[in-house]
């Protein structure tokens, strides 16, 4: 069995049931324009960063996520802020399956259930 650690940013997890290509969960490494999509997102950004959506600059970092704002943020965007973020957004519901209706969610730090069985694309030879 093969795991492949997810190193690069994914903006698609695959539904562990059925294989169909689903958004990624919101987390704190989502970038803030998925996040203002999201209704319960959009509360949670508007409730711990004000200052920072009240900066016009923050329009121009939509595609960026909070910790790569941070640095650029001037101070507006702290440590604490993101924490507070990261927890909410780790709180929301998990979504569904567009397919299935299975609960998908990220398998960070704690072991979840295996990964999906069968190789989904060219695998080299052992
Ligand atoms: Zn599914």
């Amino acid at each position: 069995m093969c795991f492949r650690p997810t190193v690069a940013v994914k903006k698609t997890v695959k539904c562990p049931k059925c294989g169909e290509v689903n958004p990624l969960p919101l987390s704190i490494d989502s970038s803030m324009k998925d996040i203002m999509e999201n209704e319960s997102g959009k509360a949670i950004i508007e409730n711990h960063c004000a200052a920072v959506l009240a900066d016009p600059r923050f329009k121009t970092a939509l595609g960026m996520t909070l910790k790569q704002i941070r640095p650029m943020s001037g101070g507006k965007v702290t440590p604490d802020m993101i924490q507070a973020v990261g927890n909410e957004l780790a709180e929301l519901p998990k979504p569904k399956c567009i397919s299935c209706g299975e609960e998908i969610s990220l398998t960070k730090g704690a072991a979840g259930p295996a990964g999906p069985k069968g190789p989904s694309g060219p695998s080299g030879p052992k």
